[in-house]
């Protein structure tokens, strides 16, 4: 039986572990943190529970997928957002509301933007095709060269080649007429860690994914309870876990990694090795690549970094939905500026996630818990977060004067996450919340491969690595990684 070792507990990791040991393959997992689940975890503090990281998830056919490839029921309940969530603009007295449904959407922007279900149809339409033209075909696809990644791309439509080049806000300011509603279709952007002024065009296919495909889904119960059924399924078939297991280096002889080594200096010895660490900053900072070296890579780009904030609040906060999105009113001017500024943002944008308001027994009786996420610069730019405290109380205060609701006289329980937390916690580059940015030159086969060039039994899976970053796009590199290992290894016992 081949031995595998899986660096790292992320969701690629976790799910890269189901598909190896339902094929029989002896599973081993490192895992630096004290829990599994990576980015996808919990923080239970003080009777309150939140979603660490990720609050919902779309494309939820994925997780179907990863559990009947191994023979299993899709083990959590799904319950879709309805609507999917509301934004709050700055200086505008009510949210608007967001819905898949697309007259509901008409009726709530009826003052500002005239035939938006006809509008947006032909947007979603438009996205759709493109959606269902790559899905195969690029995004599901390992290449082993960037000829054979163009080869595929080739194969694309070309009615679709103008997404390559134009970007997300030029296409939705062609299609609608109100600022609201080209924002409102421009957000998905920030999904990708990135802004829709220079994310390119191609994603409003997420538009697609999100308003008319497969919508915005959570996990009843919390999002944890995914990590937590995967641990039950992973435990039955006997795959192991060591927790507080960094890997800090890599010996390898004729071409072939032998072992790894933890930072208590254990050893490690399997026949293939996954990594789930940072596809592109393991092979800086763990294989000592010229190619992968910080200088290097700080010149790639980045996603945005998170910046989090935890509260157990007292009291119902009625204005507030499970999804909520506060923006301020110089969209663009933030946009442009925020990903690189070194000092914190003053008039912050923020999502909000409100667990208490769709689940029972995640915060005491009468109580919310409000998780707040602002996209702020990563540690190459901002590199000191001993103010964070005061950002912390800026974006409170504004949600406060927002909702109508003193929160900063009910606070419970507060905790807060700066990048260089999220950084030093989980291995994440400079702290970047999502990992390299999606941009023509850093996808597909120009994204770091799921093979290592160098060392022939290690791979990567996870969102640096293809196809990219986000939930669903996690579980599809566990599909593609798991292929290549079957294709190369399941001949040889
Ligand atoms: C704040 C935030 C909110 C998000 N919200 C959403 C959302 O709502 N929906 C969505 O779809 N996506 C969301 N995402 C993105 C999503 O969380 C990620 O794309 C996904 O979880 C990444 O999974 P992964 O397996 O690639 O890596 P990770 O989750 O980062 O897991 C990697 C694991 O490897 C471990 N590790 C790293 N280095 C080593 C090492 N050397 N040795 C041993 N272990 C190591 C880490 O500790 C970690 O546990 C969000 C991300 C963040 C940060």
């Amino acid at each position: 039986m081949k031995k595998v070792v899986i660096i790292g507990s992320g969701l690629g990791g976790l799910s890269t572990a189901l598909r190896l040991a339902k094929k029989g393959y002896d599973v081993t997992i490192l895992e630096k943190h004290i829990t599994p689940g990576g980015r996808l975890n919990v923080l239970e503090k003080d009777g309150f529970k939140f979603d660490l990281g990720p609050s919902f998830m779309s494309m939820t056919f994925e997780l179907d997928e990863l559990f009947n490839s191994i023979g299993e029921k899709n083990p959590v309940e799904l319950e879709e957002l309805d609507p999917i969530y509301q934004v709050f603009f700055e200086g505008k007295d009510k949210p608007r509301k967001i819905y898949k449904d697309l007259k509901k959407l008409e009726e709530e922007f009826k003052d500002v933007e005239p035939e938006l279900a006809r509008k947006a149809d032909e947007y979603l339409t438009r996205a759709g095709h493109f959606f269902h033209d790559t899905e195969d075909k690029v995004v599901k696809a390992n290449f082993n060269n960037k000829l054979e990644y163009i080869l595929k791309l080739s194969r694309v439509p070309l009615k679709h080649l103008p997404y390559l080049w134009k970007t997300m806000w030029s296409e939705v300011e062609k299609q609608f007429k109100s600022e609201e509603v080209r924002i409102i279709f421009s957000l998905v952007a920030f999904f990708l860690g990135a802004t829709p002024f220079q994310t390119p065009a191609i994603y409003s296919l997420l538009n697609y994914t999100e308003m008319r495909h497969n919508g915005y889904w959570r996990v009843k119960g919390g999002m944890y309870k995914l990590v937590e059924e995967i641990m039950k399924i992973l435990n039955r078939l006997g795959v192991k876990i060591e927790y507080n297991t960094e890997v800090v280096a890599v010996n390898s002889a004729n071409g072939s990694v032998t072992e790894v080594v933890d930072n208590k200096g254990r050893k490690w010895q399997a026949d293939i090795f996954v990594s789930n660490s940072d596809a592109a900053s393991f092979r800086g900072r763990v294989l000592h690549r010229e190619k992968f070296s910080d200088e290097k890579l700080d010149k790639k780009h980045w996603t945005l970094a998170p910046f989090t904030i935890y509260l157990g609040v007292k009291g119902k906060i009625d204005n507030l939905m499970h999804h909520n999105y506060f923006l301020g009113s110089n969209f663009r001017g933030y946009a442009d500026t925020i990903f690189t500024s070194s000092i914190n943002p003053q008039k912050p944008y923020y999502y909000v996630n409100v667990l208490s308001k769709s689940e029972d027994n995640v915060a005491p009786e009468g109580c919310e818990n409000v998780y707040i996420l602002c996209p702020v610069p990563d540690l190459r730019y901002k590199k000191e977060w001993a103010d964070k405290d005061e950002l912390a109380d800026n974006i409170i205060s504004d949600l406060s004067a927002r909702t109508g609701f003193d929160i900063k006289s009910n606070i419970i329980t507060k905790t807060v996450l700066s990048p260089d937390d999220w950084a030093s916690t989980l291995n994440l580059y400079k702290g970047s919340g999502l990992g390299l940015a999606h941009d023509i030159n850093q996808v597909g086969a120009f994204r770091p491969k799921n093979k290592d060039e160098k060392l022939n039994n290690l791979y990567y899976v996870g969102a640096s690595t293809t196809p990219g970053t986000g939930l669903p796009m996690v579980i599809i590199s566990s599909k593609l990684v798991t292929e290549r290992i079957e294709d190369e290894y399941k001949f040889i016992s």
